[in-house]
């Protein structure tokens, strides 16, 4: 008798995309054919509150073949929550999450089980080029990177989406994580664990348009930077102590030459604007203060695992 199949399981959300789920499904089944002596596999597909036929062609899907699987959300609750959803109810003993637009292609799903096999447990994958994309988007996607490195504490690479591979382990990590803000591509590198990157070319989309916009982008990059750092609130408090203490050397430095001289060097308006800025650094630095505080307290509402062990000998 052989060695038992391992299960894989396939993750994608979906919104919107009535046309390109029987793709989908094809190119899953397509890419994983060739290791169907190694591998098992289950496809859940999880519908965001789409508003076109993305449910019913999900259903059709399972009926044709069962280890298609659905979850139909009650409206849309966004990419990351529906992730959320697939992955809190994927079986396998190794799971790959990407969308279900094509664009991050099935055809990898071989070399990043490789990499699994070969004892990596966490598969991350960098898009190196977008057939197609307009050089705007592109722009926009490296400022949006650099803008989001410049204030988060763990560095999210440009082209590092959601489109990943974990291996069990990792996946119950990531299940233990219930922050309501969430922010996958962020929480993953979070954890650890061996790790490799594949890189691949994404294609155009092919049906449908795309969510992400610009405003949308921001909101995420906002969500990125909230949870994964508190720089923000710390450049604040800076900018206040800098203020304070440049207000307060210029007083005193005024005081001296006026003692010197013997008469008022600064004019007294001069006098009451340094003042002025001394106390709005005094304010500014007891906000920095006050966000230090909220800092630690949001650390404690998150409630994250306080560290991750992968190995242990005894
Ligand atoms: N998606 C989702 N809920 C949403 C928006 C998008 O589940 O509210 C899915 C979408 O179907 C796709 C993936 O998230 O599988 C990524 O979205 P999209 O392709 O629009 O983004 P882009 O590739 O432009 O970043
Ligand atoms: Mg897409």
């Amino acid at each position: 008798m052989s060695e038992k199949k391992k299960l894989v399981s396939i993750v994608s959300p979906a919104y919107n995309e009535d046309v390109n789920i029987p793709l989908m499904v094809e190119e899953v089944k397509k890419s994983l054919l060739p290791l169907s002596d190694k591998y098992d596999f289950e496809y859940i597909i999880v519908n965001d509150g789409s508003w076109d036929n993305s449910w019913e062609v999900i259903c059709e899907e399972n009926k044709k073949d069962s280890r298609v699987k659905g979850i139909n959300f009650s409206r849309n609750f966004g990419h990351q929550m529906a992730l959320t959803a697939g992955l809190d109810r994927a079986k396998g003993d190794v799971v790959i999450y990407c969308d279900s637009d094509l664009q991050q292609p099935p055809s990898l799903f071989p070399k990043m089980l490789k990499l699994w096999e070969d004892g990596v447990k966490v598969v991350h994958t960098r898009r190196t080029f977008t057939d197609g994309e307009g050089t705007s988007k592109k722009l926009l996607s490296k400022l949006f990177y650099k803008f989001i490195n410049l204030l988060s504490d763990t560095e999210i690479k440009e082209g590092f989406a959601d489109f990943k591979l974990l291996d069990k382990e990792v996946l119950e990590k990531v299940k233990s994580m219930r922050e309501h803000n969430r922010f996958l591509r962020g929480m993953v590198p979070w954890l650890g664990f061996k790790s490799a990157i594949l890189e691949y070319k994404a294609g155009k989309r092919l049906h449908g348009t795309p969510w992400y916009n610009f405003s949308r982008n921001l909101e995420f990059a906002k969500t990125g930077i909230m949870s994964f750092s508190i720089k923000p609130l710390k450049y604040i408090g800076y900018f206040g102590v800098f203020l304070t203490i440049g207000s307060i050397a210029i007083l005193f430095l005024g005081a001296v030459i006026s003692f010197i001289k013997g008469a008022l060097y600064f004019s007294p308006t001069f006098y009451l604007l340094v003042f002025n800025t001394l106390l709005n650094g005094l304010m500014m630095s007891a906000l920095g203060i006050v966000a230090l505080y909220i800092s630690y307290i949001y650390q404690e509402v998150i409630n994250r695992p306080l560290y991750l062990i992968s190995d242990v000998v005894e």
